[in-house]
């Protein structure tokens, strides 16, 4: 049975004892301590330090046993299944790691001279292009280092766009639909512009009639996801970004879920101008700790001259890969230097090593797993596929808890919670919004038939002890967690994310 350590929970800090030491800086030469004092005099007084920082004192093997322990009170995908819908919680091959810790990635500084850094620069230049193929567009940034990001990136191209048009500020609304991601409204006000919100239709997509009666020419733009959060593919897509087109408005593609339709159909067939991707999601960089990601930017050929400044370019005279600031019209920069380009590079590394024919086995088996998990859940007493039911659907399902909650007292939460106890990871709940007591779940691609039957297993045990007077067991979980229930409103809310500030409330 599965059990996860649990150990003090003692901070590195509390451990400290005075003089104990893992490392030993080098005492500097008589130069660099010329050069430190000289440095000192040129900083401004109040950006100096007057006493050290407050840093812990501990032997090497203090540090190791501190940090082992606490990775083994953690839990990730190189441990167990994490089907977190929409997040894209897949094991990244090892080799992208690998490929990302070469020397001549790590150790260039982003001034190097170009000629100094051909290869980076190839890299960048083949992945920009291999991007833009993947998703119908003509150009690329990757710059962005994040989805929301890159949702910035692209509406502000969008902004640009309009103003170029002289259509400000009369376009001044973007429609986004009701299964959206979090980030999408949140990028529309960032950006300056009101969200209009539009219904889904009872299949789960977009309801062509409340759309149509949105539209007006005050529509710069539309965000979509397809498939949508509901993992339904929008049937009606061509006929959607015809309505938007057809009032001067651009389409939007959030593509943090790639892993849906690679080598299948592209955002720019299905009229999308703009369109972000999450290398961190389906390209092969591990998430879920809040970074280092990447969230590259493709447009359409008439939006190149909007694109964050410098792109790489190739100039076949002289064979050579260079930084290009010819935008035109440039959004400016959005991030310093060129992105995150580890997270690029382990993306290089998946795409050229799974080629055409494995990216599309990769969408294909991301659907195949999650199709399997919703005709299985779906049959589950207590349980039901709202959208999509009879269909089938994408990389991901929304499960809905509400039956199994309204019969027994038993809701999504506590079922998450009791998933814990199996050494599982649960799936996102209570998102889409739309749904009451969602479980959004996306199997992806890399997981096997076995790992996902124990998931499924899980369920019906949720199940029959609900429907078996038998809640209380399924209402205590987690116990077999290094953490039992958690104030996650409390965690969010007022997070100590520092030792000074945990000093500062105990103090007062
Ligand atoms: C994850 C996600 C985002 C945001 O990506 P971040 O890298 O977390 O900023 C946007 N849209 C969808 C559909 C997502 O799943």
């Amino acid at each position: 049975m599965f059990k996860q350590s649990k150990w003090p929970k003692t901070l590195i800090f509390e451990k400290s004892t005075n003089g104990r030491q893992g490392f030993q800086v080098p005492k500097l030469s008589a130069l660099e301590n010329s050069l430190l004092e000289k440095a000192k005099k040129s900083l401004p007084k109040n950006l100096l330090r007057e006493k050290s920082p407050n840093l812990p004192e501990a032997t090497e093997l203090e540090v190791v046993r501190h940090f082992t322990r606490l990775s083994q009170m953690n839990y990730g995908v190189d441990t167990g299944f994490y089907p977190l819908g929409s997040c894209t919680m897949k094991y990244n091959p090892k080799v992208c790691d690998a490929a990302a810790s070469i020397p001549n990635a790590l150790n260039v500084h982003p001034y190097q001279p170009e000629e100094s850094i051909q290869g980076n620069l190839q890299i960048m230049y083949e992945l920009s292009n291999w991007l833009a193929e993947l998703s119908g567009m003509s150009g690329v940034t990757l710059q962005p280092a994040a989805g929301a990001h890159g949702e910035y990136t692209g509406i502000m191209i969008l902004r640009k766009y309009h103003e170029t048009q002289n259509n400000q500020p009369k376009k001044s609304e973007i429609i986004v639909p009701d299964s959206a991601h979090g980030t999408n409204p949140a990028t529309v006000s960032m950006c300056g512009f009101k969200t209009i919100v539009i219904p889904s239709d009872n299949e789960g997509c977009v309801n062509i009639e409340a759309l149509k009666a949105s539209v007006t020419e005050k529509t710069a733009g539309m965000m979509l996801t397809n498939p949508n959060t509901l993992g339904i593919f929008e049937p009606n897509i061509k006929e959607i970004t015809k309505i938007i087109h057809e009032v001067d408005g651009l389409m939007y593609y959030d593509g943090a879920n790639f892993n849906a339709i690679m080598g299948k159909v592209r955002p720019g067939d299905m009229g999308f101008d703009i369109v972000h991707f999450n290398l961190h999601k389906t390209f092969a960089t591990p998430h879920g700790g809040g970074g280092p990601g990447a969230g590259p930017v493709g447009v359409i050929s008439r939006l190149i001259p909007f694109l964050p400044v410098p792109t790489v370019a190739y100039n076949s005279m002289d064979n050579a890969y260079y930084f290009d600031y010819e935008h035109s019209q440039t959004i400016g920069k959005v991030r310093s230097y060129y992105g995150n380009f580890s997270t690029l590079l382990r993306a290089y590394t998946y795409i050229l090593r799974l080629g055409q024919s494995g990216l599309t086995r990769v969408s294909e088996m991301a659907n195949l797993n999650a199709n399997y998990m919703k005709t299985q859940c779906g049959k589950i007493e207590g349980f039901k596929v709202p959208y999509g039911e009879k269909s089938s659907c994408m990389h991901e399902f929304v499960l809905s808890a509400r039956k199994i909650c309204k019969e027994t007292g038993i809701s999504a939460l506590d079922i998450s919670k009791y998933i814990l106890d199996h050494g599982l990871h649960p799936p996102t709940v209570y998102f889409p919004l739309i749904v009451p007591e969602a479980m959004m779940i996306e199997p992806t691609e890399t997981e096997s038939k076995e790992v996902i039957d124990d998931f499924i297993d899980v369920l019906r045990e949720v199940s029959n002890l609900a429907y078996s007077n038998k809640s209380d067991r399924i209402q205590k979980a987690p116990t077999n967690t290094s953490v039992g229930r958690i104030d996650d409103v409390k965690a969010a809310r007022e997070p100590i994310i520092s030792y000074r500030m945990l000093k500062e409330l105990q103090e007062q």
